[in-house]
């Protein structure tokens, strides 16, 4: 599990920006889902080597009728789903009415809050944010979120509490130990039951599709009580195989929660993904693939987690139509070369025995062992089919590679400039070694150190 961190404030106090900033380092994705979570954002960041999710709530302008009961609506969920809620205020503009709105809020929940002055690059923020005091909410952080000033200090306060509850959101620093750290990594996947997360958006047909693949009776066993951010777990055995299912369906559905908003949890999603070996990602045939399927997309390539797709209601589909939805979706879905996807009906169950296939295959790959000599290799031999560029009128040239970790598999390569190597060579490199290591159902991460 890692930590939420929600950013809440009305508009143009910086949530945005600061948001882009914490999100940057990984490239993050931003899932935008309109309608569900009207201006919610989410993305996954790293500080420090610590790996978080942030949630950009959205403003609240307090112009509404009754602030209590807007941001009852519209970010209270994400504030009720974060570990810490920073909140945004801005330093040039001073206190408004609508500050004093959420404070008064904030203030009733039970929620570690950070009182953020933003915008203090060039002015005095001492004293252009002393009057935040009168919010009641503790110290305040100073910080210019546009260029980062005050935001180190602000992340390690924010997180550092969090150290404890949260052991998995300390990315391990990948240093000389690094092989053995993998060896050790590897054996700890390879006894362990592989976590299988059913995730989609909403009426996809997780939980028909859980049900399908427990059988009835086992349904009864995890109809236990959950908030809105758990998951349930359910352990269950497959060709000899320990699985355990990561549900984020089920128990809602079975409370009998009909609003959306409340069933689909996209915290719990992204965290069951983060938690899991495999990502079973159902999407509907009917619908085809929407913004929403592709976030949710982005955020499991993000994660590295091994992928398999699971097109759903295949069923009472016509050739012609099942035809035209084959190729919209190889069309889209081009750019993940990895994952196998699967026409399946969960509701009449064909197709579904067949997944499990797939999801020991990308787990199998995702947890392949791999060694320098063997990496080595793989890497002369793509150098010798093909040189890498000249930069600067020098040769990269690289040298050797070991393992850095799995699920998803890294390879680290040494060598001279290659942190200049070309994103198209990179590319290449990463289709050599898929081919080369024969790897299916998990993305390969590929990293480059300076030097020997
Ligand atoms: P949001 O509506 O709360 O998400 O706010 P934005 O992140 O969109 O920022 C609103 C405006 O404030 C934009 O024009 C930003 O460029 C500006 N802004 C954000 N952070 C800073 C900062 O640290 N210093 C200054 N001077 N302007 C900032
Ligand atoms: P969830 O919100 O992703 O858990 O989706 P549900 O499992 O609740 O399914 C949403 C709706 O789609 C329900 O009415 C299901 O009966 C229907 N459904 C689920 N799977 C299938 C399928 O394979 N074929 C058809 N035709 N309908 C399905």
């Amino acid at each position: 599990m890692i930590p939420v961190v929600a950013l809440v404030g009305r508009p143009n106090v910086g949530k945005s920006t600061l948001f882009n900033r914490l999100t940057n380092s990984r490239d993050a994705l931003v899932a935008d889902f309109p309608g569900l979570t009207r201006d919610r954002k989410y993305g996954q960041a790293t500080f420090e080597q610590r790996q978080f999710i942030v949630v950009d709530t959205g403003g609240i302008t307090g112009d509404e009728e009754g602030i209590d009961a807007h941001m009852a609506q519209q970010s209270l969920l994400a504030i009720e789903e974060a570990d810490v809620v920073m909140f945004l205020v801005d330093a040039r503009a001073g206190l408004l009415p609508a500050d004093q709105g959420i404070a008064d809020h904030l203030r009733r929940l039970d929620k570690k809050v950070l009182l953020v002055a933003n915008k203090v690059d060039g002015i005095d923020g001492d004293s252009e944010s002393a009057e935040f005091y009168s919010l009641g909410l503790g110290s305040i952080y100073q910080i210019a979120a546009a260029h980062g000033r005050g935001v180190s200090q602000l992340m390690n306060t924010a997180l550092e509490p969090l150290a404890e509850s949260f052991p998995d959101m300390q990315v391990q620093p990948r240093q000389d130990e690094e092989e053995e750290d993998a060896e050790s990594q590897l054996e700890r996947l390879q006894n362990r039951p592989i976590k299988l997360a059913i995730v989609g958006k909403p009426n996809v047909g997780k939980s028909t599709l859980t049900n399908r693949i427990l059988g009835e009776e086992r349904v009864v066993v995890y109809d236990l009580p959950g908030t809105t951010r758990d998951s349930v777990y359910i352990p269950m055995s497959r060709d000899e195989r320990e699985y355990i299912l990561i549900d984020t369906a089920g128990v809602r559905k079975r409370r009998k929660i009909t609003e959306a908003v409340e069933k689909f949890s996209i915290v719990k999603t992204l965290q069951a993904i983060e938690e899991s070996n495999v990502v079973l990602l159902v999407v509907d045939a009917r619908e085809g693939l929407s913004d929403q399927d592709l976030s949710l997309l982005g955020f499991v390539l993000n994660s590295g987690r091994s992928l398999v797709i699971a097109v759903n209601k295949w069923d009472g589909l016509n050739t012609d139509i099942k035809d035209e939805i084959k190729r919209e979706l190889d069309r889209r879905l081009g750019f993940i070369d990895f994952a196998r996807l699967h026409f399946i009906s969960a509701l009449h169950g064909s197709g579904v025995g067949n997944l499990f296939e797939s999801v020991q295959e990308a787990y199998n790959s995702a947890t392949k062992r791999i060694n320098t000599s063997m990496l080595t290799q793989i890497m002369e031999m793509a150098q010798e089919d093909h040189q890498p560029p000249l930069v600067r009128g020098r040769r990269v040239k690289m040298k050797y590679a070991h393992a850095g970790g799995y699920n998803p598999p890294v390879i680290v390569i040494h060598g001279n400039q290659v942190h200049d190597l070309p994103s198209s060579y990179k590319r290449f490199l990463m289709n050599y070694f898929r081919r080369s290591l024969d790897v299916m159902g998990t993305p390969i991460k590929i990293e480059f150190r300076e030097g020997a």
